[in-house]
């Protein structure tokens, strides 16, 4: 019998739009990454977020894997079908102590919180009790559990969280002072996406997380989390980010187009360019069979290391 691969990776979009070159790009290292390895490929659409998600956003983005070649192994899940467990998983930080209730707005917190790296650090106003005649809103989880009260891990006796990750080295936060407590269950009762994304991993039996480096300073949150719930934490790459000729990110906001299907095999040249890869001019006269065949053989990720962000092609 055929032993089960070790590798298992993931492509998890937010249909907040269709995909523009950035997120293709994330696509493609992700795919090329996990194919390298003889791994699984997986799809799961980050549709939380309901106010964000535009409608048919998510087909369209599952239509343009789909003509880039990009062919995921099993079903996509879709986050907003999974509530039931993050709603098991905040049930456990919160039995444990590990989360509580806030009931800060967000002017409140802008008002009295130094800005850290990723927004206000919480300067932990409800950690001992939500004052007296206010309500909770949200819920946080504590960043000064060492360690977890789950029994796990935690933060560790500094509170540092460190990992090593394959493109941009060691990375070491302290969630405390520069994060602060972090909302797992929103004000708008969504799940927030620290919480959903590392039970979804879990859930998946992710090993390799391989997605943008707009990412990275959220992944030592994902990690305290997955310490905490007792999850394995899978390895990082942080891909670099695209970004335009203003140095933005190419997103909605900067006003990124859509990704056009019409000269699939250009564009993928493009995204294997943009990612350092060395493809032959002459697979520009090939299919986007060959064009992926060819990158999967010769995936050589280590060409981005030290990259947090590189230009997008114009
Ligand atoms: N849904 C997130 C995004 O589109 C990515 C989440 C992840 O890869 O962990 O930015």
């Amino acid at each position: 019998m055929p032993s089960l691969p070790q590798y298992r990776g993931r492509f998890a979009p937010s249909p907040t739009g269709p995909l523009h070159f950035g997120s293709l790009a994330a696509a493609v290292g992700s795919y090329l990454d996990a194919r390298h390895h003889h791994g699984i490929w997986l799809v799961r659409m980050e549709d939380l977020d309901t106010p964000r998600c535009v409608p048919g956003a998510a087909e369209g983005i599952l239509r343009t894997l789909e003509a880039f070649g990009l062919h995921w192994d099993g079903e996509v899940i879709w986050q907003s079908r999974r509530s039931a467990a993050y709603e098991a998983a905040l049930h456990e930080l919160q039995a444990a102590g590990a989360a509580y209730p806030c009931c800060c707005t967000r002017k409140e917190i802008s008002d009295s919180a130094l800005h850290g790296i990723d927004g206000p650090v919480y300067p932990g106003t409800c950690r001992n009790g939500i004052p007296a005649g206010r309500e909770g809103r949200a819920w946080r989880v504590r960043t000064d559990t060492f360690p977890s009260p789950l029994g796990g891990e935690g933060a560790g006796e500094r509170g540092y969280i460190e990992f090593d990750d394959f493109l941009q080295g060691h990375i070491s936060q302290h969630l405390e002072s520069e994060i602060g407590d972090f909302v797992v269950k929103r004000a708008d009762d969504l799940f927030a996406y620290q919480l959903a994304v590392v039970v979804d991993d879990a859930f998946q039996g992710i090993t390799h997380v391989v997605r943008g480096a707009d990412l990275l300073y959220s992944t030592p949150r994902q990690i305290y989390l997955q310490r905490l719930l007792g999850f394995a934490t899978p390895s990082y790459m942080h891909l670099p980010i695209a970004v335009n000729a203003q140095g933005e990110k190419l997103s909605k906001q900067t006003l990124a187009p859509a990704i056009a299907t019409d000269d699939v095999v250009a564009t993928l040249i493009k995204v294997l360019e943009f990612l350092r890869q060395r493809p032959p001019v002459e697979l520009g006269q090939g299919s986007v069979e060959e064009v992926l065949g060819w990158a999967v053989g010769n995936w050589q990720p280590e060409r981005m290391k030290g990259c947090r962000q590189l230009p997008a092609p114009t």
